[in-house]
């Protein structure tokens, strides 16, 4: 099978709730190293991140600037992954 595509793996570390995709990248995960490298450090980078941002501070700005945009997981992503990571 081939690899997912990087955002889908972003979606997928993410909790994207589209169970029947998150199921079939946990099982691609098992059988791909390079893959999940990947999500274990976007899950890395998630966590450094919490911790000089609480997230009893960010998700109410989060919140806000998702509200300004549409509702969709692209843009909670960007907003994430993108922007606020850029120190
Ligand atoms: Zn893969």
């Amino acid at each position: 099978m081939a690899c997912p595509r990087k955002f889908e793996l972003a979606r997928y570390e993410a909790g994207d709730p589209e169970a029947s995709e998150s199921e079939r990248i946990r099982e691609h995960l098992e059988g791909c190293q390079v893959c999940r490298c990947f999500v274990r450090g976007l899950e890395r980078r998630r966590r450094k991140f919490l911790e000089r941002h609480p997230v009893d501070q960010v998700v109410p700005e989060l919140e806000a600037e998702v509200e300004r945009r549409e509702r969709s997981w692209l843009w909670r992503l960007r907003t994430w992954w993108w922007t606020r990571w850029r120190f």
